[in-house]
């Protein structure tokens, strides 16, 4: 039995909660997500990252599902002068649920993401603007194709981080190639992996994405909660140009897409 009441959490969550779902601009949109079985292309834009310590704060959809909630802590977070990155008391370090107290690292980054190659159709096809995604055949597999082309972030597990760093230290550079990142899902546990991508691309947008590299917002500040929105841009296909496609959702579209992105929290519920 968990020591709190886990639904307790639910009107303080900064992550997944309605405002971050409904804003095109927030972090958590902006952040790539694979479900069970689903894949996305992703190529890092650099080198660089943020490690920094979070509270894993659990937390239930509307639907019921249980999430991890990973909350930035105020405390121990510091920079290389000793001061903490955000000025402000952590309230989770003061909990007296050891569970809550306690950090794990974790590492956010900024990757180019392809697209996703998903097991279902575009679940939000009676939106307006929305396309149905390609259907193709992988293996004995069929996967349904969403284009993305944009610069968005890729938030790991200390696990997942060091499985990056031992495939990078065989790399020469780590933006050379692109990876497949995967959700699994077995007995009941999900994990995510990243693995060298075979997926055939018609333009790579190499160029593009050094290019775009220096104008991205830092990345220590969205760690950090001090960045809250980012506005990227969408690559056009032969890469000459972007067109921006942050409209802003229309209400009545809310609560379909709130069910959508609840089987997506849900998938997060263990870590990987
Ligand atoms: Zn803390």
């Amino acid at each position: 039995m968990p020591k709190v009441d886990v639904g307790a959490y639910v009107a303080n969550s900064n992550s997944g909660g309605t405002d971050e779902i409904r804003n095109p601009l927030s972090i958590w949109r902006n952040t790539v997500r694979v479900r069970p079985e689903e894949y996305a292309v992703i190529r890092f834009i650099d080198e660089g990252g943020d490690l920094s310590r979070y509270h894993n704060i659990p937390g239930m959809t509307q639907g019921g599902a249980r999430f991890t909630n990973y909350t930035y802590c105020t405390d121990v977070n510091i920079k290389s002068d000793g001061n903490p990155v955000r000025a402000e008391a952590c309230p989770h370090c003061m909990s007296m649920d050891p569970d809550i107290k306690k950090t794990t690292e974790r590492f956010l980054g900024w990757i180019f993401h392809y697209g996703t190659f998903h097991t279902e159709q575009n679940p939000r096809l009676d939106r307006e603007g929305q396309e149905p995604w390609d259907e193709v055949k992988r293996g004995q597999k069929i996967f349904y194709r969403e284009t993305v082309r944009k610069p968005q972030l890729f938030a790991a597990s200390f696990t997942l981080y060091q499985n990056l760093k031992t495939i990078r230290s065989e790399m020469d550079l780590l933006t050379s190639r692109n990876f497949d990142y995967r959700c699994i899902r077995s007995q009941d546990r999900t994990s995510y992996n990243l693995g060298f991508s075979d997926t055939q691309l018609s333009y790579d947008f190499a160029n593009e994405i050094t290019a775009i590299s220096q104008d991205l917002p830092d990345i220590e500040g969205i760690a950090a909660g001090i960045i809250i929105e980012v506005d990227v841009p969408q690559f056009s296909e032969e890469g000459d140009g972007y067109t921006m496609s942050s409209t802003p959702d229309s209400q009545a579209s809310v609560a379909r897409e709130e069910v959508a992105y609840d089987n997506m929290v849900s998938s997060e519920a263990t870590d990987g």
